[in-house]
């Protein structure tokens, strides 16, 4: 039984605002918030009494260590533990804790994909305190949200990059704002709120398929009599052991500060989504990977495991992720709210464009910032936006761009043709049609929405594209507007011509839809990057490293070295996913096959010791296919396994990634099809994998 309310334990592990102000001193305190609030340079006085205060709270609490919690380029949050001990002369142990210690480890980086930017022999790398992050307690341990770079300065982690980008657009939002005479606001921030899509099955079931094991997905499995046909799963009465479980994760979740608010079911039986209450990027970054990583444990606890894979099972929705993106000033006016006076109304408008212009620029950073071997599948496979990057506006809005473009009188403001800067927009309701889930990048009355994002991903390489690209549509604004002799003629103009040069990347349709993809290649000319090879190499394109070095998000070497990580990632994962495909034919399928169709063979025999001339056709039948079969098995996993061998003749990653996407994929394609026949003939008996519609129906 709980005692207490949600509001008396929530935060309890955080080191939060209450924390410090509680426990600071009032200058210190001080001192602090204006290097969270403003990036000014912490005071290493100011460090040693915060780390001071937090020892003291973190063992009140229990903790016995402490970790630089850092995210390194795997994907995957990394820590190393510390304990607080120090011993005395006496023979005992003082619990220490200082604030060196507090801003920066030294953890051996030689481990961690660097990319070819640091040589194994100089294997020291740095993590450094992010002060505008919660620290937190996790197992005893107070965990320090961390950035984590080489020894040269470069990045090796995902937070420094996104922490840079979060500061060029507030930098040009700034600029702007000042345009339009907001001299009292600081900064801009920008906010997400990330829906997360997962999955839950039994851990008996899960423990009996060493492709999920080994990859998280299944590479085998026949569909399932009942998937996803009957609609009836999503915003479905949740079952008592999920129930449970989302009880329990909401608490632990609480406990961390992360505030958890909407829980439902998904689409896919078994599949489930969270979505938290958003907040500023880096804060909802570390959180997310928080999430991911308290889902797991807490799904262990329950006897359940949580995939949070981007396509676990075929034939049934895979999971995405939702980054709802916004800007706000810190005197709390968002910028992608319309506003109710003329100025405020153009200000939003030059922000909406800003968005446009950067997603129709930076479609390639885009499509590639949610590019993994997993999303692949998703992308484009109409269960989730197409690998083809578009915005929706809605109709209001985008018949409101339409009248300004063409100087046209809009039916919204009793058929008057607008003049920015003098004119109020006319009410616009959020619209109805928001509910378009085929958009890759929606509108959504106040916010943006990224629908493209995996699962698993990190929403940091999302966001880190997100904002630089919009940093540079705004640095372009400006610089032309502080120039302006008559601001609001050149407003106008800008916002016209804007309109006029990117509603290409406007769509408002059906994403599913194959003439789209025909029009949106053929027509429009925007990008369709179905895989990660096909998108990633453009990291590297000219624009694109002079816009991303241009807003000091990442260096030329920094990109270079991410983009070589990114498809060594991708040609990893899928070798892992090719091997365990050949393993598993050749030591349960193949076997399973031949097993049963001798014991059926044997019946036939059997059947005819009692009447000679039975046709026995159902066994004869089954055992002519299955014997078909496994010879397809087996020859396909000999093209596989050469398949894989050939790729050490790759020169180089770029080479072997494509590989992967001709030769590997199409394959393991090959393999699985007849396997999974045979699997449909094979009594479940001898089958050695828990079906489809075992694992799909497991959580009752
Ligand atoms: P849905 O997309 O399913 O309709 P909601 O409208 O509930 O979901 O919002 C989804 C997410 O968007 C939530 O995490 C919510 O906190 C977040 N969100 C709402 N307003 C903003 C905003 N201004 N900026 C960023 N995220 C926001
Ligand atoms: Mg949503």
């Amino acid at each position: 039984m709980k005692t207490n309310s949600v509001a008396d334990y929530f935060g309890s592990l955080v080191f939060d605002d209450r924390q410090m102000r509680a426990r600071l001193s009032s200058k210190v305190y001080a001192s602090l918030h204006k290097t969270i609030d403003e990036g000014k340079k912490l005071d290493p006085a100011v460090a040693e009494s915060v780390a001071q205060a937090m020892k003291e709270w973190a063992l009140e609490k229990g903790a016995t260590h402490f970790t630089h919690w850092f995210q390194p380029l795997t994907g995957v949050t990394a820590e190393k533990h510390d304990s607080f001990i120090t011993p005395s002369p006496d023979g005992s142990v003082i619990m220490e804790f200082s604030g060196k210690e507090l801003i920066q480890g030294e953890p051996d980086a030689s481990s961690f994909p660097t990319g070819g930017i640091r040589a194994t022999f100089e294997a020291r790398g740095y993590t450094t305190w992010d002060p505008t992050s919660y620290a937190f307690i996790k197992d005893n341990t107070l965990c320090i949200p961390t950035a984590f770079c080489s020894y040269g300065g470069e990045a090796l982690d995902k937070k420094t990059p996104l922490l840079r980008s979060m500061e060029a657009l507030n930098r040009q939002c700034l600029r702007i704002l000042k345009l339009f005479g907001n001299t009292s606001v600081k900064y801009v921030r920008t906010s997400v709120g990330p829906e997360q899509e997962y999955f839950l099955i039994t851990k008996e079931m899960y423990d009996l398929r060493p492709d999920l094991r080994f990859t998280g997905r299944t590479l085998y499995g026949a569909r399932s009599p009942k998937g996803q046909e009957m609609d009836d799963h999503y915003f479905g009465v949740i079952k008592p052991r999920v129930q449970e479980f989302m009880c329990d994760l909401n608490d632990e979740l609480w406990k961390l500060g992360v505030l958890a608010k909407t829980e439902h079911n998904e689409v896919s039986p078994a599949q489930h989504e969270l979505a938290p209450i958003y907040a500023t990027t880096n804060i909802a970054t570390d959180q997310n990977q928080l999430t991911m990583e308290i889902m797991q444990k807490v799904a262990a606890k329950h006897g359940l495991v949580c995939l949070l894979h981007e396509k676990p099972f075929a034939g049934v929705n895979g999971s995405g992720k939702h980054n709802n993106w916004s800007m706000a000033t810190d005197t709390g006016v968002n910028l992608l709210s319309p506003g109710d006076t003329p100025y405020e109304n153009a200000q939003f408008l030059l922000f909406l464009c800003a968005v446009i212009k950067a997603v129709d620029d930076y479609q390639d950073l885009l499509r590639l910032s949610v590019a993994t071997a997993g999303n692949d599948h998703r992308l484009g496979a109409n269960e989730a936006p197409p690998a083809i990057i578009s915005v929706f506006l809605g109709d209001e809005l985008s018949a409101i761009l339409d009248a300004i473009e063409k100087d046209e009188p809009y039916a919204g403001t009793e058929k008057k043709i607008m003049k920015l800067g003098v004119d109020v927009l006319p009410a616009f309701p959020r619209d109805s049609t928001d509910r378009n889930r085929t958009s890759p990048f929606a509108f959504t009355g106040n916010k943006f929405e990224f629908r493209s994002l995996g699962s698993s991903n990190s929403i940091a390489c999302a966001n880190i594209m997100l904002n630089a690209a919009v940093a540079e549509s705004l640095k372009i604004y400006a610089d032309r507007l502080e120039g302006a002799e008559d601001f609001e003629k050149t407003l106008h103009e800008m916002i016209r011509k804007t309109i006029a040069d990117h509603k290409r990347i406007l769509f408002n349709g059906n994403g599913y839809d194959d003439a789209w993809v025909k029009e949106a290649t053929e027509v429009r000319g925007l990008c369709n990057y179905r895989t990660t090879p096909d998108c990633m190499p453009h990291l590297l394109d000219d624009k694109n490293v002079r816009m991303l070095t241009e807003h000091k998000v990442f260096s030329k070497k920094e990109l270079e070295s991410r983009c070589e990580i990114m498809l060594e990632n991708y040609c990893k994962q899928v070798h892992i996913e090719a091997n365990t495909m050949i393993d598993m034919a050749g030591k349960d399928i193949l076997p399973a096959i031949s097993e049963y169709a001798d014991m059926l063979s044997g019946t036939v025999s059997a059947k005819r010791a009692v009447a000679q001339g039975l046709a026995c056709r159902y066994e004869t039948a089954v055992v002519t296919r299955l014997s078909e079969l496994a010879d397809a098995v087996f020859e396909k996993k000999g093209e596989l396994e050469a398949a894989v061998a050939g790729l050490a003749d790759a020169k180089d990653i770029i080479e072997e990634s494509a590989m992967i996407r001709d030769t590997l994929l199409p394959k393991m394609d090959e393999l699985r099809s007849a396997a999974d026949e045979a699997e449909t003939m094979v009594s479940s008996e001898y089958w050695p994998y828990p079906s489809y519609g075992d694992l799909l129906f497991s959580v009752r």
